[in-house]
């Protein structure tokens, strides 16, 4: 096998950057005649109580995707693999797995020397690698995420300039493959959070930034999509296949239209702005108490594990940490809310 090859500079995905792991570093580092071993969750909930790891050869051919591979397992080697793909060519979204603990589309992702393979998280596994969708849908259903018109439609073409569009347009190209919906942590905590989730956010967004749109969407993101829950990890932007900036683009402008709407039902926001004002600068530990209030400490040992991760200082918050330039934040919040300095 070649040897492990440089990353170009300027190469697209965050986390791959970070790991020299871009997919022409990875295709490198295999050659026609190698081997792909790849070692997949098989779940069959007719006989299985728990999923199990199956693990395959697959003959590496040049410019091998994951879809291949399953492809191979599932009809060359009689694996009677489960999994779902359609267009192979990253535009329906459908055939998302998890390869080697991060979320891929299966049709563009080049293969690895050694994979593991995985469903989505966040979703009940039917079989093998395939999901259920219906609760990421019902989500999406929930924001009820399609055009309600401030005017009737006068017919085509619509009188749109690229600037008006300008904010829904990454979210238009959203393809639904959840990966995002797979790699959001706070997703993860089930029943704790009633968070919609990134993906669903991404299609309220796409309204929600439409200037034909005529309907309170910050209202909705926040009542039925609890928006403020999102703790801009970025974790979905990193596995977002079509490079949609999910945080940046979707979810704080959801954040603001929200806090717009609602300010008194906006905590989050409104208690982020109150410590950046007096203190300069975030505190974690104050913003978990603001927020959360005596609920926060509820949880002992969430506090202290925060604590040891460096993530919270609550002797900073006890203390009253604050910015030595302090004057300046303060000034240039007197000066977005117009008031005397
Ligand atoms: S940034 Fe928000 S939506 Fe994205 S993964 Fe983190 S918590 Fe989830
Ligand atoms: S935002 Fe990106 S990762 Fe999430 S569902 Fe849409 S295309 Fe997939």
């Amino acid at each position: 096998m070649a040897e492990r090859p440089q990353i170009p500079a300027g190469a697209r995905n965050l986390g791959r950057d970070d790991t020299g792991d871009s997919p022409a570093a990875r295709l490198a580092r295999l050659r026609d005649g190698d081997t792909v071993t790849a070692r997949i969750s098989r779940f069959d909930p007719t006989t299985d109580t728990a999923p199990h790891f199956e693990t395959y050869r697959v003959p590496y051919t040049k410019w091998m995707r994951v879809l291949e591979v399953l492809t191979h397992v599932s009809e060359e080697l009689g694996g009677d693999l489960a999994h779902r793909w359609f267009c192979a060519n990253r535009m329906c979204g459908t055939c998302a797995v998890r390869v080697n603990g991060r979320e891929v589309l299966a049709c563009w992702e080049p293969v690895e020397p050694e994979m593991t393979i995985e469903p989505l998280r966040n979703a009940p596994v039917v079989r093998d690698l395939v999901i259920d969708r219906s609760g990421y849908e019902q989500r999406v259903l929930g924001l009820t995420p399609w055009l309600e018109r401030r005017e009737p439609y006068r017919g085509f073409p619509e009188p749109l300039t690229h600037p008006a569009m300008a904010a829904a347009d990454k979210a238009l190209d959203c393809i639904s493959c959840m990966c995002c919906f797979s790699a959001c942590p706070v997703v993860g905590l089930g029943d704790e959070t009633n968070f919609a989730g990134p993906a669903p956010l991404v299609q309220l967004a796409r309204v929600a930034l439409d200037p034909r749109d005529g309907i309170d969407r910050g209202r909705i993101a926040l009542e039925r999509g609890a928006v403020f829950d999102c703790v801009s990890c970025y974790k979905c932007e990193e596995v977002c296949p079509v490079s949609i900036p999910i945080v940046t683009g979707a979810i704080e402008p959801l954040k603001a239209l929200a806090f717009k709407s609602l300010p008194r039902k906006s905590r989050h926001a409104r208690v982020f702005l109150a410590i950046v004002r007096s203190r300069g600068r975030i505190d974690p530990s104050a913003l978990i108490l603001g927020v959360q209030r005596l609920a926060a400490l509820r949880h002992p040992l969430r506090i202290l594990k925060l604590w040891r991760r460096g993530k919270i200082d609550p002797l900073k918050t006890l203390f009253g940490f604050r910015l030595p330039d302090i004057k300046q934040v303060r000034q240039v919040f007197a000066a977005v809310r117009g008031e005397p300095r």
